[in-house]
C-alpha cells in the first residue's frame, strides 16, 4: 500500500474527513463543572439529546447544570415563535438555578434552519437580566474539543477591559486559555510562580463572574492545543499578545512551555532542566514498557501532536497521527518541536493525516501492525479482537495530563492495554476474529 510509507521529514496528508469523533456539544461535559456558576442550554434535536445521555454516562444522575431545548417539529416549521420558546426555558432556568451565565450551544438543526441565536440573546439577555453567551458548536463545523474553543472564544467577549488599577500598573500580565481541572490549573500556576511569574487569571475562570481583564497589555497562552480560534479572538477582537509555545503535555513539553513564557517575560528560569530530568527519572518502569514500541493515532480529539511528541520522546515509533483539524499557525511550536524531538532521537517522522479517513486507516492499520493503537470506541473492539491492542482516545480528554506531575498519567493510560495483554498473551486467544 503506497499511502503508509514511513518518511524522514514531517508529511502532512488530508484525507475524506470520514472518521468518527464525539460531538462539539459533549463540551458541556467538562466545562459546566469548570465554570461553577454556568449554565448550558444544547439547543437540538432528540439526536443531540441522545448523544449527550450516552456519552455522559452516569453524570445525567447527578443533576448536571446543562440541558436540552428539544427542537420540535413545530419549531423547525416555524409555527411556533422561537423567541417566546427560549424565553420561557431560559426563565425557568433562572427561576430553578439562578446561573451568573446562560451558555447556548448551536447545533446542526439551528444551523440549518438558520435560527438567529447570535440575535436573540442580547435582546433576551437584557430582558431576563442574566447573561446569554452563544456557541456554535455543532456537528457540521468542529470535532469534539473544538467545542470548548467555540465556547471561549464567545467568552472572550465577555471579558473585562480594564482593572481598575490598570492605568497605574500598565504592567504586563499573563493569562491562560483552557479549560483544566483546578488542581491542574493551581499546578501550572504554581510551576510558573516557581520562575517567578505571576498569572492574573485564567479563561475560563472557575466562576463566570471573575472571568479576566484582557488588553493590549495582557500576555495570553494556550493549555490546549484546539484553542485556534480563542487565540485569534483574543488577538484580533481583544488586542492580546499570543505566546506561541509547545503545550504543557508531558515533562519535555511542560518545560518547553515554562521556557517559552519565561523568555517572553524576560525571567531566566532556574531548575526546569533538572526537574524535567527527575520526572523522566521517576517514569523509567513505564518508558521501558513503551520503548521502541510503534503507535497509530487515528485521530479525534486534536490533541495527538503533543501525545505524539511525547510519546516519541519515550522512545515510541509514531507512524501516524490522524488529527480532526489541524492549525499549523496555532500549533507551529509543537509541530516544530515534534520534527526535532524526531531529529534527535533519529526516529522517522509521523505521517500527519488531517480529517482522516477510518476506512483507509483501518488498511494500514492492517498492513503496518502497530504495537498500539489509539482510536475511538467504535473501533477499538473490532481491532482488538483482530489482536492490535487499542487505547480509547477519549480517555486522554478527561485524564490530568497537562504539566510535570501528570505525565505519569500519560503513560498509565498508555501502557494499560500493553501491560494487560502481557498478562493475557499466554491464554493463546488473542486473534479472535479470521482474517
Ligand atoms: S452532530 Fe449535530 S445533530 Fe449530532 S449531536 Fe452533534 S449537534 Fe446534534
Amino acid at each position: 500500500m503506497k499511502n503508509s510509507k514511513i518518511t524522514n521529514t514531517l508529511t502532512f496528508d488530508c484525507e475524506t474527513g470520514n472518521y468518527h469523533t464525539f460531538c462539539p456539544i459533549s463540551c458541556v461535559a467538562w466545562l459546566y463543572q469548570k465554570i461553577e456558576d454556568s449554565f448550558f442550554l444544547v439547543i437540538g434535536t432528540k439526536t443531540c439529546g441522545y448523544f449527550l445521555q450516552n456519552a455522559l454516562g452516569v453524570m445525567i444522575f447527578a443533576e448536571p447544570r446543562y440541558a436540552m431545548a428539544e427542537l420540535e417539529e413545530p419549531d423547525i416549521s416555524a409555527q411556533l415563535n422561537d423567541y417566546k420558546e427560549l424565553k420561557r426555558l431560559c426563565l425557568q432556568i433562572k427561576h430553578d438555578r439562578n446561573p451568573s451565565v446562560i451558555v447556548w450551544i448551536g447545533t446542526c438543526t439551528t444551523e440549518i434552519i438558520k435560527m438567529d441565536l447570535e440575535g436573540m440573546a442580547p435582546k433576551l439577555e437584557a430582558e431576563i437580566q442574566t447573561p446569554i453567551v452563544v456557541a456554535r458548536a455543532n456537528g457540521l463545523d468542529y470535532a469534539f474539543t473544538q467545542g470548548e474553543d467555540t465556547v471561549l472564544s464567545a467568552m472572550v467577549q465577555r471579558c473585562p477591559t480594564s482593572s481598575i488599577n490598570e492605568k497605574q500598573e500598565q504592567k504586563s500580565s499573563l493569562v491562560l486559555f483552557g479549560s483544566l481541572p483546578t488542581n491542574v490549573a493551581t499546578q501550572l500556576n504554581l510551576e510558573l510562580e516557581r520562575c517567578g511569574i505571576q498569572v492574573s487569571g485564567w479563561l475560563p475562570s472557575q466562576r463566570y463572574v471573575d472571568l479576566p481583564v484582557l488588553n493590549e497589555t495582557v500576555y495570553v497562552c494556550g493549555v490546549n492545543p484546539f484553542l485556534s480560534r480563542t487565540a485569534t479572538t483574543l488577538m484580533r477582537r481583544r488586542k492580546c499578545k499570543l505566546i506561541s509555545a509547545p503545550f504543557p503535555i508531558g515533562p519535555d513539553g511542560t518545560r518547553a512551555w515554562l521556557e517559552k513564557i519565561c523568555d517572553v517575560f524576560g525571567v531566566k528560569p532556574i531548575g526546569l532542566v533538572e526537574r524535567e530530568n527527575q520526572i523522566w527519572e521517576s517514569l523509567q518502569d513505564y518508558i521501558a514498557l513503551v520503548r521502541g514500541k510503534s503507535v497509530f493515532f487515528m485521530g479525534d480529539n486534536l490533541l495527538e501532536i503533543s501525545l505524539a511528541r511525547f510519546l516519541v520522546r519515550c522512545g515510541m515509533i509514531v507512524y501516524e497521527i490522524g488529527i480532526p483539524y489541524l492549525d499549523k499557525r496555532f500549533q507551529a511550536a509543537e509541530l516544530d518541536f515534534l520534527e526535532k524531538t524526531c531529529h534527535q532521537l533519529n526516529v522517522s517522522m509521523p505521517r500527519i493525516v488531517e480529517k482522516p479517513d477510518n476506512y483507509n486507516q483501518v488498511q494500514r492499520i492492517r498492513e503496518l501492525q502497530p504495537d498500539l493503537a489509539i482510536t475511538g470506541m467504535a473501533h477499538a473492539n473490532p481491532l482488538e479482537a483482530r489482536g492490535i491492542n487499542t487505547k480509547w482516545s477519549v480517555e486522554f480528554t478527561f485524564a490530568q495530563i497537562h504539566g510535570f506531575t501528570n505525565a505519569r498519567d500519560i503513560l498509565e493510560l498508555v501502557t494499560r492495554p500493553l501491560r494487560r495483554n502481557q498478562a493475557l498473551q499466554n491464554l493463546g486467544w488473542n486473534q479472535l476474529v479470521k482474517s
